[in-house]
């Protein structure tokens, strides 16, 4: 237990209600998105946890981008790469932050408001011969696992290549918002805020979220800290 240390980030205190929005859009899901969300969102799916194993992979891939960035730049940044993961059980939410190459307003919604991963595809396909359950981890659904276990996901992210941070929001029923935030507390990156549903308040809470963390921290070639507390 000697590796566990205190983590001195500067924590990404900003209160997300508080945040101005500007530029407001509403958007619908592709097609295909929807009807993935809606099977997500309904699946009695029993291993609910590879939603952290999908969230972190996809955080460690961003910072794996930003520090391909950073080594092709005269001034090397000295990036102090990591992913954050903070539990609030008062709150019922999780948040996963990392510090990689983040989205700009176009990646948010092209990225995440469409289905562009074949794997996904396929899985939409397949759903349609039986049960969502026994397949959703085999395909692994990316992203869209935050809707496994939320009932509302925030994405507020800041890339380099814009000056403003940009929010994408949605409760996963046909529809996303996206909006300009200007300042969000944090340089570069991407924080997501899963309001996490009744039944799976287990993930608001560190002692919980920890041990899962424990099996997937393996792949992951980043700092991760839990409420602070650094793996
Ligand atoms: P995949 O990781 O297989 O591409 P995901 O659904 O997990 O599919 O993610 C979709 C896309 O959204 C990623 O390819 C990436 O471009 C972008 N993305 C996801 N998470 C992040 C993140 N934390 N930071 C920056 N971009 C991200
Ligand atoms: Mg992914």
């Amino acid at each position: 237990l000697n590796n566990i240390s205190r983590f001195s980030f500067c924590a990404t205190k900003i209160n997300v209600e508080q945040l101005k929005k500007q530029d407001v859009e509403q958007m619908a899901f592709k097609t295909e998105t929807k009807k993935l969300l809606d099977i997500v969102a309904k699946s009695l799916y029993t291993d609910k946890e590879v939603f952290l194993r999908e969230l972190l992979s996809n955080a460690s891939d961003a910072i794996e981008k930003q520090r391909f960035l950073n080594s092709q730049k005269d001034n090397n940044d000295d990036d102090d790469f990591k992913i954050q993961v903070e539990c609030n059980t008062n709150k019922r939410q999780i948040i996963i932050s990392d510090n990689g190459v983040g989205f700009t307003r176009d990646q948010l919604i092209n990225d995440l408001g469409t289905i562009a991963r074949s794997g996904s595809q396929q899985f939409v396909k397949e759903v349609g011969k039986g049960s969502a359950d026994n397949i959703i981890g085999q395909f692994g659904v990316g992203f869209y696992s935050s809707f496994i276990v939320g009932d509302s996901v925030q994405v507020i992210s800041k890339s380099e290549k814009e000056s403003q941070a940009h929010m994408w929001q949605s409760d996963g029923n046909g529809e996303f918002e996206i909006s300009t935030v200007g300042d969000c507390g944090f340089k570069r990156g991407t924080r997501i805020i899963i309001h996490l549903r009744p039944e799976c308040q287990e993930f608001s809470k560190a002692e919980d979220v920890k041990k899962i963390i424990q099996k997937y921290s393996n792949f992951i070639n980043f700092p991760i800290s839990v409420n602070g507390e650094r793996f």
